[in-house]
């Protein structure tokens, strides 16, 4: 699964299979995680993506999330405990 990641201070973007978080290739700010996964990601017109950028731009920082969600780990926790 990639992840898409989008620098909420100069808007670069970035996708990542690996990283849980990461730092702006471009201004070394910490990059948000995007709430779209990257099929989704991809399917957005340039002029969609480029709206979803803009509202992590304008976004309160306190409110982004930098590291993104790990849904297999999730899964086998609950499952550990069942
Ligand atoms: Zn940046």
């Amino acid at each position: 699964m990639m992840y898409v990641f989008i620098c909420p201070k100069c808007k670069a973007t970035r996708m990542v299979s690996l990283l849980r978080k990461l730092d702006c290739q471009c201004c070394s700010s910490p990059m948000a995680n995007c709430e779209l996964d990257y099929m989704e990601w991809i399917n957005l017109t340039p002029k969609q993506r480029q709206k979803m950028i803009d509202l992590y731009h304008n976004a309160d920082p306190a409110k982004l999330c930098f590291l993104r969600p790990m849904p297999f780990y999730d899964r086998w926790e609950r499952n550990y405990y069942m």
